[in-house]
């Protein structure tokens, strides 16, 4: 699977949900490091295929993080594939806009037998079907156009997936891409039996202690440079180690950075397990998206991420260097 310079178009709903009528066996993809869009958006998609008695398999390399195991069918999330999976089985890689996101497990699958479901700027349109909405706030949000397209039933299992992905990347409907149509789509999620309270629990208010702990020494760390206009802050395995906390417990704390008052971007560092993953959120000045993209990485215009090596010193460099270059 490998990007063509030039851009495959984009599927129409009615192609995509042809190819859904038309397979018999599924494999859903999810990125590593999974979030509550990936996780949510397969699961979603997933349990109304069942319900048309499709065979499908939910594969992601990472565990589902422990503040998503609510989810239906979350338990049967796996990082391995089947060894009895029919050759046509289509996989449906969901919120990625490269399919090295998904990890090297799904790496030999050939592109005829990819879906390529997303939200991402910039997706390289790796599949055979390339399903890609930009304006819509989550995947889980793209999904929905295809679960009408197939006439699926919204039960409260599906509509609680697909809220999930909602409230996942608007963050809790606090970000920009909380439009009209965004809480036009969780109402009536909600009317079909999706429980926000128990996603605003279970996703957003219920923290570890270790979680708190390690957010203050994260605060501790805070670096303001650019005239307070840039935030930074990094997490290292002494501080997971000394806390107890563990990279799941991260997860949202660059927006506190981002909230900081003046800043405009913010990034978190995350030296853990040999590898520097970086964190940006911007207050939609600075696109953070073409600043990662710079160095490897890529999301979304206000909410990017990327992998850098070298040292932490080295990254903070580089990453002051990419958002520079993008007007910070
Ligand atoms: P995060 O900061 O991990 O919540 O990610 C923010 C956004 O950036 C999400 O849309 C991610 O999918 C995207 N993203 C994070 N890391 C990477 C990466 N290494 N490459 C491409 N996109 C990424
Ligand atoms: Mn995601
Ligand atoms: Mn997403």
């Amino acid at each position: 699977m490998t990007a063509t310079h030039n851009l495959s178009a984009i599927a129409t709903t009615d192609d995509v949900v042809a190819e859904l009528r038309a397979r018999s066996a599924f494999v859903t993809v999810s990125h590593v490091k999974p979030d509550g869009d990936t996780i949510g958006a397969g699961l979603a998609l997933g349990i109304a295929l069942k319900r048309f008695g499709k065979r499908v398999h939910y594969f992601c390399q990472d565990a589902v993080p422990r503040n998503l195991r609510f989810l239906p069918d979350s338990g049967l999330v796996s990082s391995r594939l089947p060894a009895d999976l029919p050759a046509d089985a289509l996989f449906v890689f969901c919120d990625m806009s490269d399919p090295a996101r998904a990890g090297d497990a799904v790496a030999h699958v050939a592109r005829e037998n990819v879906l390529d479901i997303d939200h991402h700027l910039g997706n390289s349109r790796f599949g055979k079907l390339n399903y890609v909405v930009e304006t819509e706030c989550s995947t889980g949000a793209v999904v929905m156009h295809l679960l009408r397209g197939l006439g699926a039933p919204i039960d409260a299992d599906v509509a609680t997936c697909v809220l999930a992905t909602i409230m996942t990347d608007t963050g809790g409907f606090m970000h920009s891409n909380t439009s009209p149509e965004a809480l036009e789509l969780a109402a009536e999620l909600m009317r079909c039996g999706a429980s926000k309270e128990r996603i605003t629990e279970e996703i957003f208010l219920r923290k570890r202690v270790a979680a708190t702990k390690l957010l203050g020494e994260i605060i501790e760390r805070m670096h303001f440079d650019h005239d307070g206009r840039y935030c930074y802050s990094y997490v290292d395995d002494a501080m997971l180690a000394r806390t107890g906390a563990d990279g799941e417990d991260i997860e949202d704390t660059v927006n506190v950075l981002r909230g900081q008052d003046g800043v405009e971007v913010a990034a978190l560092f995350k030296a853990i397990d040999g590898e520097i993953r970086v964190s940006l959120r911007s207050n939609g000045r600075v696109n953070v998206q073409a600043a990662a993209r710079r160095l490897g990485g890529g999301g979304h215009f206000r909410a990017a991420g990327l992998t850098c090596n070298g040292t932490l010193q080295e990254a903070f460099q580089a990453v002051d260097a990419a958002l520079l270059a993008e007007g910070l």
